[in-house]
This record gives C-alpha cells, sequence and structure tokens, in this order.
C-alpha cells in the first residue's frame, strides 16, 4: 500500500520511517524545502535513537521517499497522514491553521478516492471541520470526488519514538465508513499480528482520547511535584512515597517522578487546548487549570531552590545540566531548564551549560540567552559554584563526584531529577538538594 505523510516533523518522520519499515512504500512531504533537501542528502533532521539506521535502510531498498510537491504526494498514497503541527495560538487554543491548510492542499491535489487521516492533536470536532473543508474546496474546484476522514492520533513519546510506534499501548482510530476501517486495519496489520490493542470509535472520540491521556499524565506529574513540595518542607522521603504509591496497581509508578515540570511540545500545548475547548463548550476544566499553574510554578520553585542553596546570586557560577525537556531527545520546546536559566541570569549568575545533543536548537531558538555553552561536561562545571543537574541524561546519572569536587569552586550539587541518593552525594563533601528529599 501507498501512503503520503503530509508534515515531516517529529511524528510524521517517525510515522513515515515506521511504515515503510513495516513494509509500506511512504511518501514524506513538507513545505519546509530546508528539511526535505536534507533528508534527500540522508541528513535526518531530529535526534531519535534508532530514526537514523531505520530512515537509511527504508530510502535504500525504496519503500521511503520525500518530497515537497504536494500534488506528487497526494497522487502517491491512498491514505493521507496529516502529522503538521498544532501550537498553541494567541489564546491557547490549538492553533489549526496548517492542518486546514494541508486540507486545502489536499483537495487542491485529489483526483481520486482517498482516506484522509489527522495524526495531529486537535480539539474534538477537528475531524468533521477538515471533511467539510476538503468538500467545500472540492465543491469549488469543481470535483466530485469521494472521500474518508479518520482520526488516528499519535501516543509516541520523543527519546522512544520508534518502539511506541512500533508496539504501542494501543491504537485508536476514529472512523465514519467500513472502507476507510478496513484501510486503517490494513496499515496496522502488522501491529495486530502483535496483539496490539485496536480502540475503533467516532471521530470525536478518537479526538478526544488523546486530549484526556496528555492531560491525565500531566497531572499525575502536578501531582507528585506538589506532594515533592510538601516533603521538603518536612522530613518526608518522595523517592520512598512515590514508589509506594506506585505498587498500588491502581496508581502504576509511571510519571511519579517529580522534577522541574513537564515540558516538550505536547503536554503544555494539549492541557491548554483542553481546557480551551471546555471552556469553549461551556465547561471549564478546573483540575486541569491547576495542573497548568503547579507546573508553571514549579520552575521558579526550582530557581528559588538554587538561590536558597546559594543565597546570592549575583556573580555565582552555575552549571546547567541538561536543557533538552527529557533524555533522549534535542527537543527544547517548553523545557523547564530555559525559564529557570533566565531567572538566574536575571539574579546576576553567570551560566555554563552542556547538553548532549539540545545546544544547538538552544543556540538556534534562543540566541539571546546570555550563557556560556561549554563542549564537554566537566568543563562545564569547573570553576563552578553549583550544578544543577536538570535533565537525566545518561552520563548525566553516572558523574564522577570526586573529579566535581576536585573542579569546582564551591561544591553545591542540585538534582532537579532526583537521580542521586542525598547520603552519597553528601559523602564528596556536597552541599545536596533535590526534589522532595534533603
Ligand atoms: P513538528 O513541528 O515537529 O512538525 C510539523 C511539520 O509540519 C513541520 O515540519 C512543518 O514544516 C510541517 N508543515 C506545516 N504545514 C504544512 C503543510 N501545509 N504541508 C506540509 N507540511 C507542513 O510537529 P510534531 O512534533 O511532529 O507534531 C505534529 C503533531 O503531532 C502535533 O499536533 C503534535 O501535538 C502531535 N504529536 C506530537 C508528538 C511529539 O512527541 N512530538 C507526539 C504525539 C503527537
Amino acid at each position: 500500500m501507498n501512503i503520503t505523510i503530509i508534515g515531516t516533523g517529529y511524528v510524521g518522520l517517525v510515522t513515515g520511517a515506521c511504515l515503510s519499515w513495516l513494509g509500506l512504500n511512504v511518501m514524506c512531504m513538507d513545505v519546509d524545502n530546508k528539511k526535505i533537501t536534507k533528508l534527500n542528502n540522508g541528513i535526518i533532521t531530529i535526534y531519535e535513537p534508532g530514526l537514523d539506521e531505520i530512515i537509511k535502510e527504508c530510502v535504500k531498498s525504496e519503500k521511503l521517499h520525500f518530497t515537497n510537491d504536494m500534488k506528487k504526494a497526494v497522487d502517491f498514497g491512498e491514505a493521507i497522514f496529516i502529522a503538521v503541527g498544532t501550537p498553541s495560538d494567541e489564546n491557547d487554543s490549538a492553533d489549526l491553521k496548517y492542518v486546514f491548510q494541508a486540507a486545502t492542499q489536499v483537495a487542491q491535489c485529489m483526483d481520486e478516492y482517498k482516506v484522509v487521516i489527522n495524526k495531529s492533536t486537535v480539539p474534538v470536532g477537528t475531524g468533521n471541520k477538515v471533511k467539510d473543508k476538503i468538500k467545500k474546496d472540492l465543491q469549488l474546484l469543481g470535483k466530485n470526488i469521494d472521500f474518508d476522514i479518520v482520526s488516528n492520533p499519535e501516543f509516541l513519546r520523543e527519546g522512544s519514538a520508534i518502539k511506541d510506534f512500533i508496539k504501542p499501548d494501543r491504537i485508536v482510530i476514529g472512523v465514519e465508513t467500513e472502507r476507510a476501517e478496513s484501510l486503517m486495519k490494513k496499515i496496522y496489520v502488522k501491529q495486530m499480528f502483535l496483539d496490539i490493542p485496536l480502540i475503533v470509535t467516532n471521530i470525536e472520540t478518537a479526538e478526544m482520547i488523546k486530549y484526556a491521556s496528555n492531560a491525565f499524565l500531566a497531572t499525575k506529574i502536578s501531582y507528585i511535584n506538589e506532594i515533592a513540595n510538601i516533603c521538603d518542607l518536612c522530613s518526608a522521603d518522595i523517592s520512598t512515597v512515590a514508589k509506594a504509591m506506585g505498587l498500588d496497581k491502581r496508581i502504576s509508578p509511571s510519571f511519579l517522578s517529580p522534577g522541574p515540570g513537564y515540558g516538550g511540545s505536547c503536554f503544555p500545548k494539549d492541557t491548554k487546548a483542553l481546557i480551551g475547548f471546555g471552556k469553549s463548550i461551556g465547561y471549564t476544566p478546573r483540575i486541569i487549570e491547576e495542573v497548568v499553574d503547579v507546573n508553571n510554578s514549579q520552575r521558579v520553585l526550582m530557581y528559588e531552590k538554587i538561590k536558597t542553596a546559594l543565597f546570592d546570586l549575583d556573580g555565582k557560577v552555575i552549571t546547567i545540566l541538561g536543557i533538552a525537556f527529557k533524555p533522549g531527545t534535542d527537543d527544547i520546546r517548553e523545557t523547564p531548564s530555559i525559564p529557570i536559566i533566565k531567572l538566574l541570569l536575571k539574579d546576576g549568575a553567570i551560566v555554563r551549560v552542556f547538553d548532549p545533543i539540545a545546544m544547538n536548537n538552544t543556540k538556534l531558538l534562543f540566541p539571546e540567552l546570555n550563557v556560556v555553552y561549554c563542549n564537554d561536561l566537566y568543563s562545564a562545571c569547573t570553576n563552578s559554584d553549583c550544578v544543577v543537574l536538570a535533565t537525566e541524561w545518561k552520563e548525566f546519572c553516572e558523574l564522577d563526584f570526586l573529579k566535581l569536587k576536585s573542579i569546582m569552586r564551591t561544591s553545591t550539587f542540585i538534582d532537579l531529577r532526583n537521580v542521586y541518593d542525598p547520603t552519597y552525594v553528601k559523602n564528596f563533601g556536597f552541599y545536596y538538594r533535590g526534589v522532595g528529599k534533603k
């Protein structure tokens, strides 16, 4: 089967690569010419473990193609995935302009029956709006062509995207016709053999499942952060609390790690979009509003934690280890490290940073950020007053504290990811603070 992917960003590229690896013929399209040129020259545009190898193999076997030509892309696939961005708009609702642009372009190029599958995260009702838009555009062009709309939200996590795509916990498809349902089952036939649960529902329910899932996970993070913040003010230890909570099967241990708050391209915008959507149809989701609020204040609390440890930040040298919002990705969208760094700089601190993968993106997106980018972990810590572990990259979880102690000016270690046992770090002569543990 031939598949087209419109939007070759994180989700589009992973979807295209994985579907071609599973045996389908895939053409990935993007309006960003630079991105397509890079991909056609064998340069992988995002950092995602394992993706490079899969793409190279599929390009070599001519199962995966990249183009900036919309007509060629639409002609190619019987199934057309829309995987464009849905960022927050000025009111914090989901900005659907890229989705509707893609829909119009599909209508303009369509000459025969297609299944248009929305993979972007969109508010309930968007599938129907996309259907109306394509219908209207086809009518304007005098084309009488049948098509189907499907919602197929994506649940992959950056850093483990390939495994998540190929062996997800579930596949959700929102459909209106048997023809579209049967085509979707053909696309995911390999996953069906792996007994991956398939939820077939209507388009609106599929759209809601994605937002409800992300908002719930964000809620777990803000919840455990609140408990950690209370632990910080008493003698309870959050790691033990979270471990014991997680052993309760009704709770599960995932997403119970306290820290500087959630970031990335999904939770921040999706929680806000769900609030906006709820309000637009007459319900204010109060829990999710608080989740967002707690997440915003968590970054400030982390800055205050550093400030309390160092008393006065003016002239202090602070090393931030990690800018990516989580390990395994170069994505720095909404990463908590950036607002924390900005607050430290405002107080006169000299900030040195090191991230194994995400520094180029930081330089590109925050050219004004007045920090010292360092080439490696230990040079970043040299002459530092305080090391802040902000992203739990593997190499930051195996620090040589003897070496750190010998190269730092004063020995304060702030562990925003609770990677280390406090006693272990203190035994090297460090002042240690974690999140919800001392
Ligand atoms: P992204 O910004 O990485 O990529 C979007 C791509 O779409 C860009 O390359 C852009 O140039 C392209 N594009 C925009 N308009 C286009 C058009 N008209 N025609 C062709 N290409 C066009 O975004 P992403 O992170 O891949 O997210 C895409 C969607 O998937 C979003 O709705 C997001 O919420 C959702 N999602 C993302 C993740 C994730 O981890 N990144 C996970 C699940 C779901």
